[in-house]
């Protein structure tokens, strides 16, 4: 079967932490150029704009975008216009009407487009979703701390505009418990504190409700000091489930954790090349929706200045 050829576009943490390791191990793929606004060189042709890379002689069959998530879409209409197919890093856009306008012309190109959601194709999230469809859920807890300072260091782009702030690493537990639970969650509550010089919040707390009436809520802290905690607990009528470490570990009752492997990004190019092959779309904006509610609805605070490498003022 012929290879996949894919262009890179923003070179960053991810892609070279995740996305270069996994396309380099799946031999369905050919990772054939890189965008970046800087010269990095990851070993294949380099362009500083899609524009670039969409008027060179590269030929490219899939484009698979890493950049922050305020550039995706203008990135993703053009490559999309082109009849190219795309995977877009999570969160699939900023803005709801982005990810519906980018579906709905992939779909008038006959092209594949793929919303990755990277934590739900951690070891622990199917099986979990498995033991949780025959149980009678009574709450889920969610905590997902951690120091903003060493997990993105200089990435100024969380704290603008649609960089989300603490919802960036906050959307993957909402990513995970959409998954996880049998039914919707609807939005109540949001309290959202905005330090005074910052777009996005460094702190959030949630409170839903599934379609079942099993309460949710949400602890999202991005000051989180010392080791960072991403657990899921689920109280049922039986034992308590608790997914740990972003998904990777899960404990089911008394039983002894179990660690899975780290499978999310080779399964998510898994995925990709299938939906390549089919030609189509796999965008699921649940986990965004509900930051959007939270946007909408929530109740806002304002805390100190964040300053990145001066601790926080004021
Ligand atoms: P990052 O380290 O800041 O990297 C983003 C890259 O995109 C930078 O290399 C940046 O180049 C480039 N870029 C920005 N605008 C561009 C444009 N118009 N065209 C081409 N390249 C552009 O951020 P990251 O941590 O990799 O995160 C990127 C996305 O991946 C985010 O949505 C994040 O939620 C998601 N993600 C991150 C992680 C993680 O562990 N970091 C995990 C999963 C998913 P410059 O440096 O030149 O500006």
């Amino acid at each position: 079967m012929q290879k996949i050829r894919i262009a890179l576009v923003g070179v960053g943490k991810i892609a070279r932490d995740q996305h270069i390791p996994a396309l380099l191990q799946n031999p369905g793929f050919e990772l054939v150029a890189a965008v970046s606004l800087m010269d990095e060189q990851v070993g294949v042709p380099h362009f500083a704009t899609v524009a670039e890379l969409l008027r060179s002689a590269a030929v490219v069959d899939a484009v698979v975008i890493c950049t922050p998530p305020q550039v995706r879409f203008d990135i993703a209409r053009q490559v999309l216009q082109q009849g190219l197919h795309v995977m877009l890093e999570k969160p699939p856009a900023p803005r709801l009407t982005e990810v519906q306008a980018l579906v709905a012309l992939a779909k008038a190109q006959g092209v594949a487009l793929f919303a990755a959601w990277h934590c739900r194709e951690a070891a622990g999230v199917e099986p979990a979703r498995q033991w949780l469809a025959s149980r009678a859920l009574q709450r889920v807890n969610i905590s997902w701390k951690e120091d903003v300072r060493v997990w993105h260091p200089g990435q100024a782009w969380i704290w603008q505009p649609g960089g989300m702030g603490v919802f960036d690493p906050g959307i993957n537990a909402l990513s995970i418990i959409t998954r996880i639970l049998p039914d919707r969650l609807v939005l109540r509550d949001a309290n959202l504190v905005f330090p005074s010089n910052c777009h996005a919040p460094i702190r959030a707390q949630l409170s839903m409700v599934s379609s079942a009436g099993v309460e949710v809520v949400a602890d999202l802290d991005f000051e989180h000091r010392g080791e960072p905690c991403w657990d899921i607990v689920c109280e049922s009528d039986t034992a308590t489930l608790q997914l740990s470490e972003g998904g990777a570990v899960l404990q089911i009752g008394e039983q002894a954790p179990v660690r899975g492997p780290d499978v999310e990004y080779p399964r998510l190019y898994r995925r990709f090349a299938q939906l390549v092959r089919d030609c189509t779309v796999d965008v699921d904006t649940t986990p965004l929706e509900l930051v959007a509610d939270a946007f909408l609805c929530g109740r806002r605070a304002t805390a100190p200045a964040f300053i990145e490498d001066q601790g926080i003022s004021g």
